[in-house]
């Protein structure tokens, strides 16, 4: 990593402000750069302590992080500016997205054209298209982590998160890894076979039958219900929800289900496929006419912002458990002993932060 430290303190150059979301094992808060005033959003991370803790995060998987948002400038993704590190914490500065989660601005709305739809869509593929020419895969594109700059803008910003599962791909490298959120991947994940920058071209796939129809292609029961359909290829465009959805938007999800990746419609070829980029007067009038399935669209968010709730709260009642284990477990315990140091170091600590200052290709 292009980087050198210094002991500057994070507390005397950003003022720590309110709690914007959290991840596993990261907090987002915003900040406010002392000499500047302007806000930016602080994710500070805890870093687990060693290989056989559970609290935290690899400090490899950080650097990892940091390294690919390094690389990645570009309007539609979220740009870092700072990095400070401790041995227990790091924090990243990255750019404040305060428009809230695209998702959530559409289920505001009372009616959507599939034209409206695709302003959206298209940034988002110039993003992903953006990061694919960097050989980096995102491989956790979901509805979270696709938000806006700011919502009362005449035309919203596209604002791609969250990198934390991201890969910068090497010539020839052969990379397996099962991570992501099941109703989301493909089947190549699953199946944990070689993968490449079209897990996200399927993941948009899941995202644009969502957006346009309020259900999820493969979503089961269970998750393993849901991994059988992804797998078996099992969905459909019903009419109950497809009813006002154009033929063109249903060709353009075809061709990002494909379980070949490579038929796979790339994000350069999916910016000129008809849907997105018309070419006749009938392509525009049938995007025009086309709408969302607004009704259903706004159950499936509210659906999801309550496990998203509910995820939360097992989370961290899991983390209080696990604390409490650790203190009533007998000292010669050494994983529960670990545990507990662990979970003190959890505690935001910042004003012992060493900065890490970046390389000058990085936001100033
Ligand atoms: P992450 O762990 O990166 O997924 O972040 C957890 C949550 O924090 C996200 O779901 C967002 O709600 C919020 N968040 C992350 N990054 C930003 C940002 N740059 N600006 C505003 N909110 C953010």
């Amino acid at each position: 990593m292009a980087v050198f430290n210094t002991l500057e303190n994070v507390e005397d150059l950003y003022e720590i402000g309110e709690v914007l979301g959290s991840g596993h094992f990261a907090q987002v808060r915003e900040v406010r750069e002392r000499a500047t005033g302007v806000l930016w959003a602080g994710k500070f991370l805890k870093i687990r302590k060693c290989a056989s803790s559970r609290m935290g995060i690899e400090r490899k998987s950080v650097e990892k992080e940091v390294e690919v948002l390094q690389s990645l400038q570009h309007t539609n993704i979220m740009a870092l500016k700072d990095v400070f590190e401790s041995r227990a914490e790091v924090v990243l500065v990255l750019e404040l997205i305060s428009g809230g989660e695209l998702f959530d601005f559409i289920a505001e709305k009372e009616n959507l054209t599939e034209s409206e739809a695709i302003e959206f869509m298209k940034q988002i593929l110039l993003g992903v298209g953006f990061m694919h020419g960097k050989q980096i895969g995102h491989f956790d594109l979901k509805p979270e982590n696709i938000m806006l700059s700011d919502k009362n803008a005449p035309n919203p910003r596209i604002k791609i998160i969250d990198f934390g599962l991201a890969h910068r791909f090497q010539p020839g490298e052969e990379y397996k890894c099962m991570s992501g959120t099941p109703q989301y991947i493909p089947p190549e994940v699953i199946n944990y076979e070689p993968l490449s920058t079209a897990v996200d071209m399927w993941s948009l796939g899941v995202i644009t039958y969502i957006l346009l129809s309020g259900t999820s292609p493969f979503q089961g029961c269970t998750d393993d219900e849901t991994l059988s359909n992804i797998i078996a290829l099992n969905y459909e465009f019903d009419d109950l929800h497809f009813s006002k959805t154009s033929s063109m938007a249903k060709d353009f999800i075809q061709k990002l289900f494909v379980k070949d990746v490579n038929e796979r419609m790339t994000a350069e070829e999916g910016l000129f496929h008809p849907w997105i980029k018309p070419l006749t007067r009938k392509q525009v009038d049938n995007r025009n006419r086309a709408s969302i399935n607004m009704k259903n669209f706004k159950k499936f968010n509210a659906k999801r912002k309550w496990k998203m709730s509910y995820n939360m709260v097992w989370m961290c009642n899991r983390l209080r458990r696990l604390k409490v284990i650790c203190k009533t477990s007998a000292p010669a315990d050494e994983e529960l002993r670990q545990c507990e140091s662990d979970q003190e170091d959890n505690d935001i600590k910042p004003a012992s932060l060493i900065r890490r200052r970046l390389s000058s290709s990085s936001l100033s």
